[in-house]
């Protein structure tokens, strides 16, 4: 379970978040949405341990990761996996290099190494793609292969920012069920910044809704449904004269 408690982060004093806190509960799906601008990629940077916060604090099954330097705070980036916004695979690896490289960095042996892989792009439905580079590969393609090398390592933890933007409805919805499979087939807990509120209906279980890096409403996607004045219910179901 991740757990974030009134983080705040200012750039160049500027407030980008100011005050965040939501859970997410151990093998869930939380959306988090909002105006471009809000804090999104922030908030999952500042989770994933890529940028620190200014104060506040990131529980993962109960551990504080914000008060984590060296060795332990190595350990703890490792159980997060990532999915950065935009096109984040390295141009001149392949897809199966890819996947490898988070395994390379952790020192896992070639045999080892290979048949993870393997798996990883089994999960992923592109085994007969191991062998093409990224500029080979569909954008939807490429999406999945993020989300492989995200999951290489075992994370518990997956964040996954924007995975869908600038793809079709179609490629869309492989790219959800490969997170979704994370999921249920894993264990892993995900957290995912989209703008694009179908990802909210077809995989979340739980949304944050970002503004101003404020959370203005969070709650299980079925009761913000329900409640016809939440912003979740409006963005979602069509307007009714
Ligand atoms: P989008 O939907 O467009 O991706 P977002 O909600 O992810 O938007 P962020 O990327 O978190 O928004 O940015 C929030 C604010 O913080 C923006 O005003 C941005 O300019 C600012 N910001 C983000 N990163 C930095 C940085 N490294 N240095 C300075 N300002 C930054
Ligand atoms: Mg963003």
């Amino acid at each position: 379970m991740i757990t974030v408690e009134n983080l705040t982060k200012s750039f160049q004093g500027i407030p980008v978040l100011n005050g965040v806190s939501l859970d997410v509960q151990s093998g869930s799906v939380l959306g988090v949405v909002g105006p471009s601008g809000a804090g999104k990629s922030t908030l999952a940077r500042c989770v994933a341990l890529l940028e620190r916060p200014d104060s506040g604090a990131i529980r993962v099954d109960g551990t504080d990761l914000t008060a984590l330097g060296g060795t332990a705070l190595r350990n703890a980036r490792r159980q997060i996996g990532v999915v950065p916004q935009g096109d984040s695979l390295l141009r001149q690896r392949t897809a199966a290099g890819n996947i490898a490289l988070p395994l390379e960095s952790a020192g896992v042996p070639g045999p080892q190494r290979r048949s993870r892989v393997g798996e990883l792009l089994d999960l992923v439905g592109l085994t007969d793609k191991a062998g093409s580079y990224p500029d080979q590969l569909s954008g939807g393609q490429r999406q999945r292969i993020a989300v492989a090398r995200a999951l290489a390592a075992g994370p518990s933890v997956l964040l996954a920012d924007e995975p869908t933007s600038a793809l079709d409805p179609e490629t869309t919805g492989s790219v959800l069920t490969v997170l979704d499979r994370a999921r249920a087939e894993l264990g892993v807990t995900v957290l995912v910044v989209t703008h694009d509120m179908a990802v909210v209906r077809k995989i979340c279980d739980d949304v944050a809704v970002l503004e101003e890096g404020r959370v203005v409403e969070n709650g299980k996607l079925l009761d913000l449904i329900g409640d016809s004045n939440s912003r979740t219910a409006s963005a979602l179901l069509p307007a009714v004269d």
